[in-house]
């Protein structure tokens, strides 16, 4: 029996969903607010508008993104399938003809009978319909309102203001070591420490870096938020008062009295996900460009030749509190029905979005025929994108994208690995995807 079920959204997770869905017999409502109401950053009235660079990254399955890529494609995917037949040069990286590609992805859409377009601002979420919620980081605010109200107040966001993460086995530990504040607790922190020359180094590198633009329609967002480099702009010290304190933060390894301030500064990094591989720059929201953050960063002693994996972003962005309200399968706690997928669960890019498009899809469509959901393995680079936005034990929750820190261990020996990277992301690749087609399978059943 064909059965009813929305998609809210018809961005790149939820055209994603709603072909799926389509395509597996179900009868889709696809409620789209564009054109009658804008969201600041699309242009068009397509759906899946690529709302700023016009490159899906990298394609290589010995990359991250690459093998997010591929292991969507075997699950599935049409809009990786799409963005290749409308890809422009761009050496190993996918990167399309904007227009081109939505204009192929309404096509689709408009060929299936069985998807029903409906252009209207969906507010309130109606639980007896079988729904997933893709409406992106623009999310309109009447929804964000009420999503509130059914998930609870604490458990929406509008903005990120991340710190910089960094992989902790790019962290040159013969300078930075282990401990917590006066040594309460166990010594869970690393900590970079600076002498006066170090730390005024890193100061005039602050001061002199240039800051990305924000949009008009997020300046509403960041009063009260403070970045580094307004707090650096207050004066030479104000850090050292603050994020970069060295109060009570010794290095065992040094003969010292542990009375006194050991170091002029130090900047903290806290453990950021599960398997403990990321480490973030507690404190450090900044709003500096990418390049600029990265020589600030191998300024700090320790982190010379740190591999960044997320840089700090300060823009509008609207997210759930996935840990609390999701599911490893991409629907809710509290309703079995209603899903979220894309860039509103706290994954951020183009990939993820559509990615957690399929998946939530997939299992939508499982649900719907009352077959067990999926559940991916943190071996897969998706099912690691997952695991992290649903582990529940984040201090602070931000959004992530694809990258090798997230994605369980090998279990090769870590020393031969650690001199080989490609073989490292060969082994991972080739785990992944095995993985993946054994997924498909259990799908196809
Ligand atoms: C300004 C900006 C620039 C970005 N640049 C990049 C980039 O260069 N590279 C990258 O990888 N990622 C980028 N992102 C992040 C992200 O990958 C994209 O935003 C991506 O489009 C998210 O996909 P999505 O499907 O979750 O949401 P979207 O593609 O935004 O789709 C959501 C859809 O829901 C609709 N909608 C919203 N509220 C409602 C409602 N209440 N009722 C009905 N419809 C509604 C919207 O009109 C929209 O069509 C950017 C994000 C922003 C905001």
């Amino acid at each position: 029996m064909t059965k009813k079920v929305r998609v809210i959204g018809a961005g790149l997770a939820g055209s994603e969903a709603a072909i799926y869905l389509a395509e597996k017999g179900h009868k889709v409502e696809l409620i789209e607010m564009r054109p009658k109401y804008k969201t600041g950053a699309h242009t068009s009235d397509y759906p899946a508008e690529l709302v700023c660079s016009n490159s899906l990254g990298s394609i290589d399955i010995l990359s991250a993104s690459g093998l997010l890529k591929q292991e969507a494609t075997i699950l599935g995917s049409t809009l990786f399938n799409i963005a290749k037949k409308c890809s422009v040069p761009s050496g190993n990286s996918l990167s399309i003809d904007r227009f081109g590609f939505c204009k192929e992805v309404k096509k689709i859409i408009d060929s299936k009978e069985n998807i029903k377009i409906i252009n209207e601002k969906y507010e309130k979420i109606d639980t007896s319909v079988p729904t997933i919620i893709a409406t992106g980081p623009l999310s309109a605010n009447e929804l964000a309102k009420n999503i509130k109200e059914e998930f609870g107040e604490d458990n929406f966001h509008f903005f990120d203001a991340i710190a910089p993460i960094v992989e902790k086995s790019s962290i040159n530990f013969d300078k930075a070591f282990w401990a917590s504040r006066w040594d309460k607790g166990s010594a869970d922190f690393i900590n970079c420490p600076f002498d006066k020359e170090q730390y005024e180094n890193f100061y005039n590198i602050l001061i002199n870096a240039q800051k990305a633009e924000l949009h008009d329609f997020e300046a509403q967002y960041f009063e009260g938020c403070m970045p580094i480099e307004v707090m650096a702009s207050r004066g030479i010290d104000t850090l050292r008062f603050g994020p970069m304190k060295p109060v009570g933060l010794f290095d065992k390894r040094i003969k010292t009295e542990f009375k006194k301030n050991q170091f002029y500064a130090v900047v903290q990094l806290r453990q950021d996900d599960k398997l403990a591989n990321l480490y973030n720059l507690v404190g450090f929201q900044t709003n500096l460009k990418w390049g600029e953050q990265k020589k600030l960063i191998q300024s700090i002693p320790g982190l010379e030749n740190a591999s960044i994996v997320r840089y700090g972003v300060m823009h509008a962005n609207t997210f759930i509190n996935s840990p609390k309200i999701l599911n490893k399968t991409l629907n809710t706690k509290k309703y079995e029905n209603i899903f979220f997928a894309g860039q509103l669960t706290g994954v951020e890019g183009y990939c993820e979005s559509i990615s957690t498009g399929l998946f939530a899809a997939i299992n939508m469509d499982r649900y719907l025929k009352q077959k067990d959901m999926i559940k991916l393995d943190n071996t897969t680079i998706l099912g690691a994108l997952i695991d992290y936005i649903t582990f529940e034990n984040h201090k602070k929750f931000q959004p992530i994208n694809s990258n090798w820190g997230i994605i369980k261990e090998l279990d090769e020996d870590k020393k031969k690995l650690k001199k080989d990277k490609n073989l490292k992301n060969q082994l991972r690749s080739k785990r992944a995807l095995e993985e993946i087609k054994k997924i498909k399978q259990i799908i196809e059943e």
